[in-house]
């Protein structure tokens, strides 16, 4: 590879984190990484491997037991920085219906920006470059409580994308979607990632990982890869019953995939070509 000329901008940084819920239970166990600015990276990981826990220190929700997160330089631990961290990085969470807070589609996507004092004429311009972004401007006027999984992710996503933070966070956010609607979030995390945004993306699906330029995965805690996505597809790490679908994806997408495979070894051999 070429030397890298230009030293990379850091954006999140967890040196030695650890975390504990109050009962004790260990679940993020001495996390050491960099996401870098403009970045678009996945974080996956099986059910309970820390992942939503990892996004809640995000944006200093949670706080490492011991060790620390860096925010664009910040240490989340400092009471001082948490609004400055705030501003910094959204996150959309896996049940829209629990974050509505307006009565409204177009109240709910104004609350972000109105809490970090954006002029009104601002707030304005932004609900609806949001709402134009997720497609839901012709339902600017509904009670978001009323709406279906997809449309009610959506306005979340809306609402975070009004508050234009440097770095947003999507954590498994694809569950109430359908293929249509997935298709269009991750076409956002695309256009996030375009504007120099850092998307970090949460989730357990193998065929969203083609997206990302990067990825880190979390196993009981401990960080168990990290490193860019075709190298991870290349590992021995990837499940098998996820490499035969995976090839699958590749074919529909138009990638040049021989035959189809039908043993798991062949799915090895083939995706290790890719
Ligand atoms: P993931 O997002 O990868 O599914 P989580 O971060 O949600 O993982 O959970 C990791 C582990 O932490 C699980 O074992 C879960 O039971 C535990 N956990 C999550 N929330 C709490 C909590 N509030 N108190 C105690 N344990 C929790």
């Amino acid at each position: 590879p070429p030397p890298q000329t230009t030293e990379k901008e850091v954006a999140i940084e967890a040196v030695n984190l650890s975390f504990k819920y109050p009962d004790g239970t260990l679940v993020l166990d001495n996390i050491n990484l960099k996401i870098y600015k403009g970045e678009f990276t996945i974080i996956a990981g099986l059910n309970g491997s820390g992942k939503s826990t990892f996004a809640l220190h995000l944006n200093g929700l949670l706080k490492p037991t011991s060790g620390k997160l860096l925010v664009f330089g910040m240490d989340t631990k400092k009471r001082q920085n948490s609004s400055a961290v705030h501003k910094k990085v959204g996150i959309v969470f896996q049940n829209p219906y629990t974050q509505f807070v307006g009565n409204s589609v177009e109240e709910d996507v104004a609350f972000g920006p109105e809490n970090l004092n954006v002029p009104r004429d601002e707030i304005k311009q932004r609900v609806s470059d949001a709402l134009s972004a997720v497609r839901l401007t012709n339902l600017s006027a509904q009670d978001p409580s009323s709406l279906s999984g997809g449309e009610a992710q959506a306005v979340a996503i809306a609402g975070i994308l009004a508050m234009e933070t440097d770095c947003v966070v999507f954590d498994e956010i694809t569950s109430m979607l359908d293929h249509k609607a997935t298709e269009r979030v991750l076409n956002i995390m695309e256009e996030l990632k375009n504007k120099k945004k850092t998307v970090i993306y949460i989730s357990h699906e193998p065929k969203d990982v083609l997206k990302a330029d990067r990825i880190i995965v979390l196993d009981k805690g401990k960080v168990t890869f990290d490193g860019k996505t075709n190298e991870y597809i290349r590992s021995e790490k990837y499940p098998l019953p996820d490499l035969i679908h995976f090839m699958k994806l590749l074919k529909d997408g138009g990638y040049d995939v021989s035959e189809m495979v039908s043993t798991p070894e062949e799915a090895v051999e083939e995706v290790r070509k890719f």
